[in-house]
This record gives structure tokens, C-alpha cells and sequence, in this order.
């Protein structure tokens, strides 16, 4: 049997090794995963229900304080009536609801949210919230984890995304969200979740103060989760992974006006590569590292088309979603869209038909055959 990268290995893997020879190692785990010359990607929708939030996170330009009523909004239900009715145009079938930790919402909000989300449309799907909103209603309402996952379960919740792990140190989180539960509360979550049959995904935004070490230690602790689910459940269907974006972040100021603690650098390593590089090189090391998760997303939204489009060469295996709406990293800087396919044109925006078929094309251009899944990764 193949032995298991440990840490010292896929640290000098990460930084010694040729891109060209990390990457064809990684393709070959990809293809153990996924044998088939294919590429998945989704259609859904990122609705964000409120910005209001306590936690206060560093490097988001999005939330905004409960005591800052001319900013601070919560969706009604009928504002989501439009948004669903053009997710169902454009062929989608998900749901990503995200929004803060806020200071009076416990779990009825949430249950009566998802309770009539499927009323309105029962085919729905609701890819809600992350293991820190889970953690904050489980304090705010009195309950277990379990509890809590239980009853959004009940109301309509079908899977658990991996948000909020940024990166799994309390070191990086004290400084970054100190208000944010902690790393082993996100994976007690997630454990939680995983008992329960909910099929997830991790995530780890890399690029800001963190040191290569705790990247490395960061996907260990996935994988080591990913190895204690029960057996026959899905846990983790997929891994995530993108640069932080700081563009007019408190943490992007703090550092301009050398105003970091001591002990705290930005960017965490020194940068040895081009960008694209440290993404091709973080999403290889992740192939490797987690040997027991499916499916590798390559983040494309952050990253921009082409270096996504790269990583299908580097172990990723899905081009994650065409995403008709995303308010949070568009708001720290990201900015890109299927324009950047050569020869793309200029009239394609992703809340269009022509979205789907311009992915499509890009995919087909690496050599690779699109599909489109669902949540579960079943074809659709
Ligand atoms: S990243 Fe999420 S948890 Fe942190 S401040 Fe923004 S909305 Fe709140």
C-alpha cells in the first residue's frame, strides 16, 4: 500500500520539488479518484440572507456591525422569490445561503428560513451556512451541535458547506477572527455533521499571515477528520481552496500602515512564486495530502478562468460553480469572469445562458469532457 504524505514530506514536496513533477503526481492521484478524462461543474446561486455579523473578521469587507442600521440588511422571504425563479431559468438547482453570525438569529430564524425556501420551491436545494453559524446558534440557542444540525436538517437543510475554516490555527484565527469559533470547534462541527450522514466540504483560504507549516498542518487535520467518518458516509465530497483577498481589508490596512503585531507578517510566506504558481502548487499538495477526499475544486472566481483552467493539470478535478450571484470575496477584490476565456467576447455575464456554454468550451479547450453535477456530484 502507498504510504501516506506526512508533514515533513509534503513540506519539502511543496517547496522543492519542480511544479511540473508536483503537478504530474498530483494528476495521478486525481486520476485514482476520478479515472475518467471528465470535469464537473455546477450551477447554483450565493445568496447572502444578511451581512450583519459579530465576528468582526479581519480580512471581510462585507459584514457590517448590528449597530450600523444604514448598512445592516436581512433578506425577506420575497426577496428570494426573484433570485430563485432565475436560478431555475438558468438550469441551477442550489441554493449557497451565507451571512454572519448575528446577534438575535437562533435557530427558528433559520428553520422557518428553510421551512419555507422549500415551500416556495420543494426541488430546491439548500447548501446553507458553515460550521461557525452552526456553533454560533448552537451558544445563542442553547443546543448540541448535533441538535442544531438535526433540526436544520429537519427543515430543509441538504448539505453542510465547508465555510469558514479559512485557515485551522487558533494562532491565525486569534489574530484574524478572534470573535469566530475556534478551529476545533469548526471540526467538531464537521464531525457532527459527518455522524449524521451530511455530505460536506472543507475549505482553507491560504496567502495572509499564515506560515507553510500551518497550511500543511491545516490539511492534515482534514484529512484525519475525513478518516473518523462512519463508515459508508460521504463526509467531505470535496476540497476548496483559494488565495485570501484583501483589497481594502482592516487587515490589508493594518499591514500598509505597519501597524501588525509583532509575530505577524502579510503575506505569511515569503512569496517564492508568481501567484498562479502557489495556487497550482497548493491545489497539488492538497491532492496529495487528502488521499481520502473525492473531488478538488479548482476556485476559479478567485483565481481567475485561466489559472483555474491550469489547475485541471495539478489534480483538480471540477470547476466548482457558474455562480449566478456572490457578494463576500467580490467584495475583498475578486473579480473575475468567463470573460477571461480567449476569445470569449465581452457580453457574457455569468447570470446568462451563454455562461454555462463558454465553461464548457474552456474545459473542452484542456482537453477534459464537461459535466454538469449536483451538490452530490451525481450528474444532472
Ligand atoms: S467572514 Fe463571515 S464570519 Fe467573518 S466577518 Fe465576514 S461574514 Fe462574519
Amino acid at each position: 500500500m502507498k504510504q501516506r504524505l506526512d508533514k515533513n514530506d509534503a513540506l519539502s514536496l511543496y517547496r522543492d520539488a519542480p511544479l511540473e513533477e508536483l503537478c504530474e503526481q498530483a494528476q495521478a492521484a486525481r486520476f485514482a479518484h476520478v479515472p475518467e478524462r471528465r470535469v464537473s461543474y455546477q450551477i447554483d446561486r450565493n445568496v447572502n440572507y444578511t451581512n450583519v455579523c459579530l465576528s468582526g473578521c479581519k480580512f471581510c469587507n462585507f459584514h457590517c456591525r448590528p449597530d450600523e442600521p444604514e448598512k445592516a440588511y436581512t433578506l425577506s422571504c420575497d426577496d428570494y422569490l426573484p433570485k430563485i425563479a432565475e436560478l431555475k431559468a438558468l438550469g441551477g438547482d442550489q441554493l449557497l445561503l451565507q451571512g454572519g453570525l448575528h446577534p438575535r438569529y437562533g435557530i427558528e430564524f433559520y428553520e422557518d428560513l428553510f421551512r419555507r425556501l422549500k415551500e416556495v420551491e420543494p426541488s430546491l436545494k439548500l447548501n446553507a451556512l458553515g460550521p461557525p453559524e452552526i456553533a454560533h446558534i448552537a451558544r445563542l440557542s442553547h443546543l448540541t451541535y448535533r441538535e442544531v444540525l438535526q433540526r436544520l436538517q429537519a427543515a430543509g437543510l441538504d448539505t453542510l458547506p465547508g465555510a469558514g475554516a479559512e485557515i485551522l490555527s487558533d494562532r491565525v484565527r486569534h489574530f484574524l477572527s478572534p470573535a469566530k469559533p475556534s478551529a476545533q470547534q469548526w471540526l467538531d462541527v464537521m464531525q457532527e455533521a459527518h455522524r449524521l450522514g451530511m455530505s460536506t466540504t472543507a475549505t482553507m483560504v491560504y496567502g495572509h499571515i499564515e506560515i507553510l507549516e500551518e497550511r500543511i498542518d491545516h490539511l492534515l487535520r482534514l484529512r484525519t477528520l475525513q478518516d473518523a467518518r462512519p463508515a459508508g458516509m460521504p463526509g467531505f465530497r470535496a476540497f476548496i481552496c483559494w488565495p485570501m483577498q484583501l483589497t481594502g481589508t482592516l487587515l490589508e490596512q493594518l499591514a500598509t500602515e505597519k501597524r501588525l503585531p509583532d509575530g505577524i507578517t502579510l503575506p505569511g510566506e515569503p512569496a517564492r512564486w508568481a501567484a498562479d504558481e502557489e495556487f497550482l502548487r497548493t491545489i497539488a499538495i492538497s491532492r496529495l495530502i487528502l488521499d481520502n477526499v473525492d473531488h478538488i475544486q479548482a476556485s476559479w472566481l478567485t483565481v481567475g478562468l485561466p489559472t483555474g483552467l491550469r489547475a485541471l493539470q495539478a489534480g483538480a478535478d471540477d470547476m466548482g460553480s457558474i455562480m449566478i450571484e456572490e457578494n463576500v470575496v467580490s467584495a475583498a477584490g475578486a473579480h473575475h469572469s468567463l470573460h477571461e476565456v480567449p476569445g470569449a467576447g465581452h457580453d457574457v455575464s455569468l447570470a446568462n445562458p451563454a455562461g454555462e456554454h463558454r465553461l464548457r468550451s474552456a474545459i473542452e479547450s484542456t482537453g477534459f469532457t464537461p459535466w454538469l453535477r449536483d451538490q452530490l456530484y451525481n450528474p444532472r
